[in-house]
């Protein structure tokens, strides 16, 4: 086994005290996430667009990784590791993982609204209307809203494809197309699925499905490879 591929959600940051969308019903003020975080939410009410934003900043700034984030990391040691989040937050970073993909996005950066080439890392919470990047047009945070196109699907896709080993952690698999890249997986790859929800109906040939919550779940199934390797 040389290349382990994890595929992480919004369950794993949940024990660092950061809440899933599901955990409020998927509304925030009584608002539809979707409704937030929307490029017509953009266009329509912009301050409240950066204040849903600037609220999960600083608390992004408040946490920091669990035990589950840093087992993980410990993995390079050993294999090759390329995690893929859903996260839009950098606890995986924070606890040692040096390759990260973020599918939707990182909430400590922002882009410029005219070039979305031109991103910006954030050294405080706020991002206000009137900051601007270079061109002198307004920043915007660099997520990837409902709608938008997700451009590093296809480098995950390809990562997924060349795993000998996937770690699924803390995702409903609702969300795509980062719920379709399990599907990616070779026929020999065993998949281990770290959810305490996790679907009775999700079936894989080579899926283990371990219904505990990430911070006990993953060290464990971490434990368990790193005892493989050193035999
Ligand atoms: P989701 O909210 O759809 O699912 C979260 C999953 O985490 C659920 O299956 C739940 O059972 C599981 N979970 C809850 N507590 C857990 C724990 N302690 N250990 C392990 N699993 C646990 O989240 P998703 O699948 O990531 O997709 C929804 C979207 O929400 C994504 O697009 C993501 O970008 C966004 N999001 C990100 C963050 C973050 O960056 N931390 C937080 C909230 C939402």
């Amino acid at each position: 086994m040389k290349n382990i591929v994890i595929l992480t959600g919004a369950g794993i940051s949940a024990e660092s005290g950061i809440s899933t969308f599901r955990d409020a019903n998927g509304l925030w003020r009584n608002h539809r996430i979707e409704e937030v975080a929307s490029p017509i939410a953009w266009q329509n009410n912009r301050a409240l667009v950066l204040e849903f934003y600037n609220i999960r900043r600083k608390q992004l700034f408040e946490v920091e990784p669990n035990a589950a984030h840093r087992a993980l990391a410990t993995l390079e040691k050993h294999f090759a590791v390329n995690v893929i989040t859903q996260n839009v937050d950098d606890l995986h970073e924070r606890a040692g993982s040096t390759s990260v993909i973020h599918l939707h996005g990182e909430l400590k950066k922002a882009r410029s609204t005219r070039d979305p080439n031109l991103i910006y890392s954030l050294d405080s919470w706020e991002l206000k209307e009137g900051d601007v990047c270079g061109l002198g047009s307004q920043l915007r945070p660099h997520i990837v809203w409902f709608g938008e196109e997700v451009p590093e699907i296809g480098k995950a896709v390809e990562i997924v494809s060349q795993a000998d080993a996937l770690i699924v952690v803390g995702t409903s698999l609702r969300v795509y197309p980062a719920a379709g890249l399990l599907a990616y997986a070779s026929h020999q790859c065993p998949v281990w699925l770290i959810d305490p929800a996790a679907s009775p109906e999700y079936s894989l040939p080579n899926l283990t499905v371990v219904r505990k919550s990430a911070t006990e779940g993953v060290p464990e199934l971490v434990a368990q490879l790193l005892a493989i390797t050193i035999k």
